[in-house]
């Protein structure tokens, strides 16, 4: 089977709602037409942008997702975002787990989990953020860490709802810092982490069927050596989903 790509925009903080209107025109913009073999597309902003962002892909392809959402269906948790509020919006998609989340705001693997059950529990698909920092590469533990980050973020989520994620494996020490994994370091982790799937899943298709992109200073000039590897099936694009022409570009390559 052939696993459609994905290029998916993660705007983190970027991007007013009248700014994320104008950056979705532009990279729309960029198409004349919608090609037979296009990749999906996707694209995060920022919780305030959503609802123009949402408006303004309303008559293309484009999806829009948010970059968080909380496991609880309301209450006490300033500063949070449930389900139903990303479903009243319209909302398709939600990235859980991105390491900035992780590494700034206390996110483990167990809330990645959690957040993940409510994603589904609200027919949002999570993209779901897995990696290394550049010590965990360091000190050779690198698969252990993604396999923790993969069984504990997978806990309890069945086959059939398997065919509604995405997993992003993102190399900490790439992300935002121009350093790129390359072609042969991602295609080793993508293809371990399709491997756990095969283990946790046995006997479906799962590991087949899922995506599994890259994310960590993914750019127009990297991205076609390493969309072309055997189990990296799309991008999770930072800096560059700010830049029409760019993210246009990446899309270019993934066709
Ligand atoms: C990201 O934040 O998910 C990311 C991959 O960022 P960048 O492309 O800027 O490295």
């Amino acid at each position: 089977m052939s696993r459609q790509k994905m290029i998916a925009g993660n705007w983190k903080m970027n991007k007013t709602a009248s700014e994320a209107t104008e950056l979705i025109k532009g990279i729309q913009a960029q198409f004349t037409s919608c090609p037979v073999n296009h990749p999906e597309v996707l694209v995060c902003p920022t919780f305030t942008s959503l609802t123009a962002a949402v408006e303004a892909a309303k008559d293309s392809p484009m999806e829009v997702g948010a970059q968080n959402i909380h496991w609880a269906e309301s209450g006490a948790f300033t500063g949070e975002i449930s389900g139903d509020m990303l479903n009243e919006i319209g909302v398709t998609h939600v990235i859980i787990g991105h390491s900035e989340r992780r590494q700034y705001f206390g996110e483990t693997n167990d809330t990645v989990n959690k957040r993940v059950k409510a994603a589904l529990a609200h027919n949002l698909k999570p993209v779901i953020c897995v990696g290394e920092t550049l010590e965990q590469r360091e000190s050779n533990i690198t698969k252990k860490i993604i396999e923790e980050q993969v069984r504990v973020g997978l806990t309890d989520i069945t086959a059939d709802q398997m065919a509604d994620i995405v997993i992003a494996y993102e190399p900490v020490w790439a992300i935002g810092t121009g350093k790129t994994a390359s072609k042969e370091q991602a295609q080793d982790v993508h293809a371990f982490i399709r491997g756990l799937l095969n283990n946790i899943y046995a006997g479906t298709a799962v590991a087949e069927n899922t995506r599994i992109l890259y994310g960590g200073s993914m750019k127009p000039k990297n991205a076609k050596e390493l969309l072309d590897q055997k189990d990296i099936d799309g991008g999770l694009i930072g800096g560059a989903a700010l830049k029409p022409v760019d993210f246009a570009a990446i899309i270019q390559a993934a066709m």
